[in-house]
């Protein structure tokens, strides 16, 4: 038996006699056998072990055929993820393989700890994240079995893989474990998709089920009202949650998918300050969700928010199956999803072969062959970086001359300096050709009005977004394109609580709707940008105070 199989220091520090002692001084000290089960993958992962002496495996599929052991916890470690902290189950299962003494802390413990002593905190969180991001790169954890060409097992993908759920995903096409974990659990293909957490099997599991059994949907949000709902979790509704929580308001955060927005689907968020060496979409999120867990933030998820309205002097948000949420103000951060190609054909390749992101799992479907991105975007001009490391050749698509105008010059630079990138400007996708999955694509050269059919094995598309306002049709003031309007924009005035028939102008970031805000890429004129969503959410938080100010002197 190997002595460690860990050997990344920020993943897996020794804790010194010091932080020892502060752990000790708060748990319990207990004797393990060998074969002893310390926590199972599946459950919740109610507590925390700090190995003294004797070995603990993490293993992966425990019990089943493709049982692997992922890492060996020796003296002055200790086992655990970030499940640990935010309520969600162990992914793998802990096994003691050489007797010892361990120190076990309570979940309850284990974050008063984590608050009380700082350095203690710093290290164990940092090993957490950074052992989550191990895991998801493992592929360690919750199993999902299904085809990659079945909508269902995509809509299941794309909730684990934004949800940073760790995952491995077995192709019933091509997988030759797919069939036989099947034929272990007696379930036909046409049952799938199969999701495999622990002992739970799920069948085709809706999304809200899927987060059910994985523990991500938190029971259900207050009855009580709360000073503010924010719906939408990209980097607008996270900024907001984050400032607002921080400051004393109660505040729910509601998403439809998970959390992290847009952004989680960016394989390389470059521009965003303080992080020179660019970091993934989603592991930003992460650390933004913990840090909203952290301040208190009740996270709803997945949830989605279908109506707004005004009852009794507060905001009232429905959301899906019926539960309705008050509060004294709304932030809405809904943010715009992307836009479809315009060509026959396209449902049946979404998700076999046409994607709307670019990130490991969709670099590990094009399986090094050729691919074409659309679009002059910075989205575009990242995916396609970040794709001609996986792919043979990267075709970028636009319909302009260059990329000058559309892109950032970093990007430029990039995009000219890595050879099997050719832009192929004045171009559109008129048909896409294939049997189940994308084969090859005909495209327009639209000055030449030429035509011509390549092989790709997947096309990338960043050719916008549209705002997510559709169930607020009615409610409030929206621009042409959909995109809510706010604060000067608006030829609104707001009567003042303080009463007399005054009138005041909306706040800044104010809608229509009195003491409703809009932030980041839903609102009318936003920058579209991560860091200026965020900006956007904490300059909220400071008109929600002045609007509650409003209120608390008009009701003293
Ligand atoms: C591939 C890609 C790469 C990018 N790279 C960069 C970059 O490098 N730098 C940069 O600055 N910007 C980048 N951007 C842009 C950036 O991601 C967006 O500007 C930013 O995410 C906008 O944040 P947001 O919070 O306003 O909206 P979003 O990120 O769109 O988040 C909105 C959230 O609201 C939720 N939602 C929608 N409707 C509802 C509803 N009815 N109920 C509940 N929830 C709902 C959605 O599920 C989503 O999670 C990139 C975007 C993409 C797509």
């Amino acid at each position: 038996m190997p002595e460690e199989l860990f050997d990344d220091d920020a993943a897996f520090p020794r804790l010194g006699d010091e932080l020892i002692a502060a752990l000790d001084a708060c748990g319990r000290r207990r004797h393990v056998a060998v074969g002893e089960i310390l926590f199972r993958a599946g459950e919740p992962a109610n507590e925390f072990f700090i190995v003294l002496s004797g070995r603990v495996a993490i293993v992966n599929g425990f019990g089943t055929p493709g049982e692997e052991t992922i890492g060996i916890h020796s003296e002055q470690r200790f086992a655990g993820e970030l499940g640990l902290i935010t309520g969600q189950p162990a992914y793998n299962t802990a096994v003691v393989r050489a007797a010892g003494e361990l120190i076990v802390l309570s979940h309850a413990e284990l974050v008063e700890v984590i608050r009380d002593n700082q350095q203690l905190g710093d290290v164990l969180l940092g090993a957490f994240m950074a052992r989550r991001t191990l895991l998801i790169g493992l592929g360690a954890g919750v199993r999902l079995i299904g085809s990659h060409l079945s909508p269902d097992s995509r809509r299941l993908r794309e909730f684990l893989t934004r949800s940073r759920i760790p995952h491995r995903f077995l192709d019933l096409e091509t997988d030759a474990l797919a069939d036989e974990l099947l034929r272990g659990l007696s379930i036909a293909p046409r049952d799938t998709p199969i999701l495999i957490a622990g002992d739970v099997v799920l069948r085709s599991p809706t999304t809200a089920q899927a987060a059910a059994a994985l523990n991500l949907k938190s029971a259900s949000a207050a009855e009580e009202a709360c000073d503010t709902i924010i719906v939408g979790a990209g980097p607008a509704g996270l900024g907001a949650a984050v400032y607002a929580a921080s400051e004393g308001l109660t505040t729910v955060l509601v998403d439809s998918i998970a959390l992290g927005g847009q952004a989680s689907t960016s394989s390389r968020i470059e521009n965003y300050l303080g992080f020179p060496a660019g970091i993934s979409g989603s592991e930003l999120a992460e650390r933004a969700t913990m840090q909203a867990a952290r301040f208190g933030v009740r996270i709803v998820a997945p949830q989605s928010v279908e109506a707004l309205s005004q009852e009794d002097g507060y905001h009232v948000v429905a959301l899906e199956g019926g539960q309705r949420l008050r509060a004294r103000t709304v932030v809405l951060a809904t943010g715009a999803s992307y836009r479809r190609l315009d060509v026959p054909r396209l449902a049946e390749f979404e998700g076999a072969g046409v994607y709307y992101a670019a990130t490991p799992v969709e670099a590990q479907m094009c399986g090094g062959r050729r691919v074409a991105v659309v679009g002059g975007g910075n989205s575009a001009g990242q995916a396609a970086v970040f794709l001609a490391k996986h792919a043979s050749h990267v075709d970028l698509l636009i319909r302009r001359d260059d990329l000058v105008a559309t892109m950032s010059r970093y990007l430029v630079d990039q995009v000219d300096a890595i050879p099997s990138i050719e832009l192929h400007p004045h171009t559109q996708i008129r048909e896409l050709h294939g049997n189940g999955d994308l084969e090859a694509v005909t495209v327009e050269q639209t000055r030449e009005k030429t035509t011509s059919r390549h092989d790709t094995g997947a096309v990338f598309v960043f050719i916008g977004a549209d705002p997510c306002t559709g169930w607020l049709a009615g409610v409030l003031a929206i621009d042409d394109d959909g995109f809510i309007l706010t604060g000067q924009d608006l030829s609104v005035t707001h009567l003042d609580p303080a009463g007399d028939g005054r009138e005041r102008p909306p706040f800044l970031l104010e809608t229509s709707v009195p003491g409703v805000f809009a932030v980041g890429d839903v609102r009318s004129g936003s920058i579209k940008r991560v860091a200026s969503s965020v900006g956007e959410g904490a300059t909220a938080v400071r008109l929600i105070h002045q609007y509650l100010a409003l209120l608390t002197g008009a009701a003293s």
